[in-house]
């Protein structure tokens, strides 16, 4: 086990910088996802940590030393991929222990890391089964099986999960978190579902365009977003971003949509908001902050009335879809409200403590 470092990391195919100068701090046994849409660069990373692409600029070390011209295999890491790439005429024992053997490990030693692990995984029925012979969970398993038999300093997963139906996928998820809780190697876990990132790391990293948006907890990304990027992909469905202008009267600040509809800003945001005034801005805020009234709730709730475009039960809570000062805006209702029928009226309620506003010039949340 070991500290991963990352300083100024740069990556560039031929003109095209992928990775932009990427600074990440990891202490030992902690688990960081780095997550982002498709091309910003997060496998580029994955992979200079394991040493299958070269850097362009910058450091990456593990326990304190610089690996980058350690070859791949010297690098005491482990790496999960997409498609598991296990041995097909070995057994499932025989795919763990191969990197084993390779090492020179006695029989006793291999089948001791073995039996261990697989029962970390509760795979220890199966070390006599082929490939073949596994579901895609089962071989999920066995590949990480063949990570952790290895007591690597560092895991890297590349979207380990996606090939799994959406069912086993959280079922792994949960498996994963589990299994790093038990050996805690320092873990690199890249994915686009922002879920998964959320759910299983202690850091997430949120990637764009080569660079780091912001990195923190997922309470933090969630709650305090530093960017319209990071607003908008934390969260499923994702935050509501309608333009508005901030109104100022005597010490009071009111949200103005362009429809003339007007949510109150709690006295808590006042002093974050005192220079905003006067600016076209985004009002952001999130569908479960736009709910049925809750008559024992007061104080920072601000009512409205919408015409519902859509309504979608979801077993748990109800999304409704609606349009407010002209944009489409979602919001959920608890499974247990009757909610009137598309193209009827509802009344609603923003929860405003939960209100964040955006600089458009900047995308900076303020
Ligand atoms: P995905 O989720 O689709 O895998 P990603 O965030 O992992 O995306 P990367 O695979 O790291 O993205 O790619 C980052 C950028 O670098 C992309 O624009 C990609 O086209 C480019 N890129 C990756 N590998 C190469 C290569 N060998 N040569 C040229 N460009 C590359």
């Amino acid at each position: 086990m070991a500290d991963l470092l990352l300083r100024n990391v740069v990556k560039r195919y031929g003109n095209y910088e992928a990775v932009r100068g990427i600074s990440l701090e990891i202490p030992d046994t902690k688990f960081v996802a780095l997550v982002g849409p498709s091309g910003c660069g997060k496998t580029t990373t994955l992979r200079m940590i394991a040493g299958l692409e070269d850097l362009s600029e910058g450091d990456i070390c593990i326990g304190g030393r610089v690996i980058n011209d350690v070859a791949p295999k010297n690098r005491d890491i482990a790496m999960v991929f997409q498609s598991y790439a296990l041995y097909p005429h070995m057994t499932v024992f025989q795919n763990m222990a191969f990197g084993l053997r390779m090492r020179g490990l006695s029989k006793a030693e291999i089948r001791k890391n073995v039996e261990g692990a697989a029962r970390i995984l509760d795979i220890s029925d199966l070390l006599g089964r082929r490939p073949r012979a596994l579901s895609g969970g089962q071989r999920q398993r066995v590949a990480m099986g063949r990570a952790i038999v290895r007591h690597p300093k560092v895991f890297l997963f590349d979207e380990p999960l996606s090939n799994l139906d959406a069912k086993l996928r959280v079922q792994m998820r949960t498996e994963i978190k589990r299994v790093h809780q038990q050996v805690k190697t320092t873990t690199v876990y890249v994915t686009h579902d922002q879920i998964e990132a959320m759910t299983l790391a202690d850091t997430v990293v949120v990637m764009n365009r080569g660079r780091i948006e912001q990195a923190g907890t997922p309470q933090e990304l969630y709650h305090s977003p530093k960017t319209r990027f990071v607003a908008g992909f934390m969260g499923s469905p994702a935050m509501n971003f309608l333009p508005c202008l901030l109104e100022q009267n005597a010490a009071a600040l009111t949200v103005r949509l362009a429809d003339g509809t007007g949510f109150p800003v709690p006295e808590s945001h006042l002093q974050r908001y005192r220079d905003a005034p006067g600016k076209p801005l985004l009002f952001g805020i999130r569908p479960e902050h736009i709910t049925e009234p809750r008559g024992s709730v007061r104080g920072m709730f601000s009512e409205f009335t919408v015409v519902l475009d859509v309504v979608e039960p979801m077993g748990t809570e109800t999304m409704v879809f609606f349009k407010l000062g002209g944009e489409a805006v979602s919001g959920r209702i608890d499974s247990g409200m009757s909610v009137p029928a598309s193209g009827e009226k509802m009344r609603l309620v923003a929860n405003m403590a939960h209100m964040h506003l955006i600089d458009p010039a900047t995308d900076a949340v303020i």
